[in-house]
């Protein structure tokens, strides 16, 4: 049962869930299974796999990075994964969710409010708000999960950070060579890869991936560029 795998896997990955968060995970989970059925927000239908491979890979981010009251952009948010369930757990953020689909965003947006959580719901493209003032350079943390290959989604998702801030992306274990090849990117971007941490989701064999990047100087301002660029020129 959800509330039975969230409470052990938090347990197992060493953070303790503010009161309320299951009762939190529950509503969240039944609103994403509920409008699946309209548009797709996951793959995953089955409650206890959505409470593992959603909820507990986004628990597993927070066990491996402090968030504390960060301001966090979560780009490509789809959903709301990591970046509503981190809320949940972590309530002192100051969340940001980015996605390019206007429906999802409606979805995002819907789903902060029933839980009464406060969230910024953004509907708009990564590459264009990342040289929007407002945006640029504004945010602690930017994370990301399933929206790209690490050296185009460093290009989307550094130019939120401010200097001395962190980009965080979520990858699976076997990424060696999608890390090693986005270095270069890393670096013209104004980061350092600093580390990878690794957790397996609780309940599974399933290792998981932290890329934790360092924003060490401004990115450049001929960055990000237009998707296409980057996609057929990646840095
Ligand atoms: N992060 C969520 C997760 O892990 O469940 C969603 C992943 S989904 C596969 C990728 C999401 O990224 C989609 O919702 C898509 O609309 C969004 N996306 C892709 N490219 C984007 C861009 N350039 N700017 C903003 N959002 C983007």
């Amino acid at each position: 049962m959800l509330e039975d795998i969230l409470a052990g896997g938090a347990n197992a990955l060493g953070i303790s869930l503010p009161e309320g968060a299951l009762t939190q995970y529950r509503i969240y989970l039944d609103a994403l299974l509920s409008v699946n059925a309209e548009f797709n927000l996951t793959a995953i239908e089955d409650e206890d796999q959505a409470a593992r491979l959603h909820f507990l890979d986004a628990l597993g981010l927070a066990s491996r990075f402090d968030l504390g009251a960060s301001s966090v952009i979560d780009v490509g948010a789809g959903g709301g994964i990591p970046g509503l369930a981190l809320k949940i757990a972590a309530p002192d953020i100051q969340l940001t969710l980015l996605d390019a689909m206007a429906k999802k965003v409606g979805f995002l947006s819907e789903a902060a409010g029933l839980l009464g959580l406060p969230a910024r719901c953004v509907w708009g493209r990564a590459e264009e708000l990342g040289r929007a003032p407002e945006y640029r350079e504004r945010f602690d943390v930017a994370v990301s999960r399933a929206v790209a290959r690490l050296n185009s989604l460093a290009e989307l998702c550094m130019p939120f950070v401010k200097v001395g801030g962190h980009f965080l992306a979520m990858k699976a274990a076997d990424s060696d060579s999608e890390i090693a090849e986005a270095e270069t990117a890393v670096e013209k971007l104004g980061g350092r890869l600093a580390d990878i941490r690794e957790y397996t989701i609780p309940g599974t064999d399933i290792i998981r991936r932290v890329a934790v990047v360092e924003k060490t100087a401004p990115t450049p301002a001929p960055y990000p560029r237009r998707w296409a660029a980057i996609q057929k020129r990646p840095l």
